[in-house]
């Protein structure tokens, strides 16, 4: 990393990583992009890394040389990643994705995409860092469209399943983060095959000049990875904005506004008066020109 961008130095050794503060001048705030060799995360480090954070993406068997690596299955590496990195924010990418292998390799998905969320949701409770996790539409079953946040999630496969269950984890050790859930993706691609959307392409010129096999019983939203970075991006900075208080005060709600339902059914003929007179009646004896009354407020 230079010097100019980001103030952080990065030390690899085998299988572990270690972060050294250089100097105390941290400009942007700081993300941990997990997953960030993949096709959303690379997206979202890009959208971060524009937007002036100090980015630092995780990846795995495509970690090197340009991201760290990082593998999220194993606990004492997660935490020693995040106790050094310190993050303002995780956006969580990393899982297993492909339905077909998740059938198959079920307990190193259940690791990576049930057991890793669950550790991290924990660490960035610990160290006070918002948890953007990534999730899927695949939590629902399809038969009931369009999907809400507070609709039944019902989900037909063990990827489904898996993805249901990182939300849970996350929502029970880290109250507070945000859950982003995205229909199939594209964007920026390694190789046509890397998404479900691109590599109907690769279909399309396998077939024959005028015919190619395709199925038309699914129907799919899909969504531009770029899109998916931006909104990762903005949510984490309203986010932010929402929950900074002034040094030393102590937190307070942003909006506690009471639902008066049941006290307007007791009937008790207090009608609330209007806030603008009000106040002008409270502040009247403290104008020293009582003509202000007027002047203002009529
Ligand atoms: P992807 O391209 O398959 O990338 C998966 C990422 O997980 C890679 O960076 C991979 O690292 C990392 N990873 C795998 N095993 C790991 C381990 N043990 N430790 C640490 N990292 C590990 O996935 P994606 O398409 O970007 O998906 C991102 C998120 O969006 C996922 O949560 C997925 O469920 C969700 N989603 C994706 C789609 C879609 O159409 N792609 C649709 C809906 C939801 P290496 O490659 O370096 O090994």
């Amino acid at each position: 990393m230079s010097r100019a961008g980001a103030e952080l130095s990065i030390l690899f050794s085998p299988g572990c990583v270690q972060l050294l503060q250089e100097e105390v001048l941290v400009q942007g705030p700081k993300v941990l992009v997990t997953g960030a060799t993949g096709l959303l995360g690379r997206a979202v480090c890009r959208e971060f890394q524009a937007g002036g954070w100090t980015v630092v993406g995780t990846g795995y068997r495509r970690a090197r040389p340009r991201f760290l690596y990082c593998d999220l299955t194993d606990e004492d590496g997660v935490r020693r990643l995040l106790h050094q990195f310190k993050p303002d924010l995780i956006v969580h990418c990393a899982a297993e994705r492909r339905p077909d292998v998740v059938e198959r390799l079920a307990d190193a998905t259940v690791q990576l995409n049930v057991n890793a969320t669950g550790t991290l949701a924990k660490e960035a409770a610990l160290c006070g860092a918002l948890l953007l996790y990534i999730s899927t539409d695949y939590v629902f079953d399809g038969r009931n469209p369009p999907y809400g946040e507070d609709d039944a999630p019902n989900p037909l496969n063990m990827y489904g399943r898996s993805k249901l269950e990182g939300e849970r984890e996350v929502l029970r050790h880290c109250p507070g983060s945000v859950i982003l859930r995205v229909p199939v993706l594209f964007g920026e691609v390694e190789s046509v095959a890397e998404s479900a959307v691109t590599s109907l392409w690769l279909k399309v010129q396998e077939g024959t000049e005028d015919s190619c096999l395709l199925d038309h019983c699914y129907q799919r939203f899909p969504t531009d990875t770029r899109d998916v970075a931006a909104v990762c991006r903005k949510l984490a900075e309203r986010a932010k904005q929402l929950t900074e208080q002034p040094a030393g005060s102590a937190p307070r709600p942003i909006n506690c506004q009471l639902n008066c339902s049941r006290l307007e059914l007791l009937n008790l003929s207090v009608q609330p008066k209007p806030f603008m007179s009000a106040i002008t009646d409270c502040l009247w004896p403290f104008t020293p020109d009582k003509r202000w009354r007027q002047t203002v407020f009529h």
